[in-house]
């Protein structure tokens, strides 16, 4: 049954793509499977899904415990300084770089275990109080105070846009995305790779991959509605 909605999601992103004259290989599509058990990211793995996205390091830590086939783990959501030494060396990439303190925690432990770290820098595109994420006109000066980081690589840049009812009113979030991406790109920030812009979710993927965003985060249409404790 997960294998259906992967299946649906992935034409879903497939004909955005084409819709956007796209090439299907320019965006990853990221399996969200925070709250998910090993058993339904072991479905999707049999699929063929190498991306998977996590929000919470204890419960990412957990999960490879059981799940040591290579995959690419993302962690998407925000981090601990404290947290970054468990995950460090197990992740592929960081979408949630928000502060320079962090950056230089994961230069640390980045350093200690003789890894190399991916990192995207998370924008909080609509202003919102409740979100992590620098607002769009810090992004180059943390991006500057990072590139100096030898163990840090800025790759790109995420957010999660503000909830809408309808995909199409999350397009100007993604509009001033792309704008400030292609602004990012234009300094030329020695070190610094501008090539993933991580960005769309469930309600607002197809959305995200029509304005130009090369990985989608997508939870709920692949493995169903989450379940908190309450
Ligand atoms: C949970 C989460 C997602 C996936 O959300 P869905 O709406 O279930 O697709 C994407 N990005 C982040 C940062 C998340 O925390």
């Amino acid at each position: 049954m997960l294998k259906e909605n992967l299946e649906a999601v992935e034409a879903r992103v497939a004909a955005a793509c084409e819709r956007a004259g796209r090439k299907r290989e320019d965006v990853t599509l990221i399996a969200v499977s925070k709250t998910k058990p090993v058993s339904d990211i072991r479905e999707i793995m049999a699929c063929g899904m190498v991306d998977f996205g996590e929000n919470k390091v204890q419960e990412l830590c957990g999960k490879l415990e059981e799940i040591k086939e290579p995959l690419r783990w993302h962690l998407i959501g925000h981090l601990q300084r404290n947290k970054v030494k468990y995950i460090v060396d197990k992740v592929y990439m960081i979408h949630s770089v928000d502060s320079v303190r962090l950056a230089q925690e994961i230069q640390k432990e980045a350093e200690k275990h003789q890894v190399d770290c991916q990192v995207l820098v998370e924008i909080n595109i609509g202003g919102e109080e409740s979100k992590s994420g620098v607002a769009p006109e810090e992004a180059v000066p943390l991006i500057r105070e990072i590139a100096a980081l030898s163990r840090v690589h800025v790759k790109g840049l995420m957010t999660v846009a503000p909830p809408v009812e309808k995909s199409e009113d999350a397009r100007g979030y993604f509009k001033r995305m792309r704008k400030l991406f292609e602004a990012v790109k234009a300094e030329q920030i020695p070190g610094v790779e501008m090539m993933e812009l991580s960005m769309g979710m469930t309600g607002d993927f197809e959305t995200a991959i029509e304005e130009g965003a090369t990985m989608v985060r997508v939870g709920t249409a692949i493995f169903g509605a989450r379940q908190y404790a309450v």
